[in-house]
């Protein structure tokens, strides 16, 4: 006889197990994009300031002028600065500076870079 074929064992059940449907792991997604670095624009650079005219200076004169500091790292540095009237003294021009005279300004002598003699004159008092 073939009676000992007993099944002793279940037949193997289908275990639903959540094992098989686990959620795909999470795509890694690709790091957004960096920010466009905004157009790294240059620092301005200040405008050198140019060669002063050939000034020709006439004593006992004034002028309506522009100078600028031309002192390296001088906060004032190519500032160019009108003055409305600018005395020429005796004409020499070691008598004719501006100095830069601004809070925290290196005080050294400014380039001056026009004169233009006023006209008329101012009436001295
Ligand atoms: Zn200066």
């Amino acid at each position: 006889l073939d009676g000992d074929r007993i099944m002793t064992e279940p037949a193997p059940q289908q275990v639903a197990s959540d094992s098989e449907e686990l959620p795909p792991p999470p795509i890694e997604s690709p790091p957004p994009p960096p920010p466009e670095d905004p157009v790294a624009e240059p620092p301005p650079t200040p405008e050198p300031v140019p060669e002063p005219d050939v000034i020709v200076w006439e004593p006992q004169t004034w002028y309506s002028i522009t100078s600028a500091c031309v002192t390296p790292g001088c906060p004032q540095e190519n500032v160019i600065v009108s003055i409305p009237m600018f005395y020429s003294n005796n004409g020499q021009l070691k008598f004719i500076r501006v100095v830069c005279g601004a809070d925290g300004c290196c005080g050294k002598d400014c380039r001056i870079l026009t004169a233009v003699k006023l006209d008329p004159q101012p009436v001295e008092e």
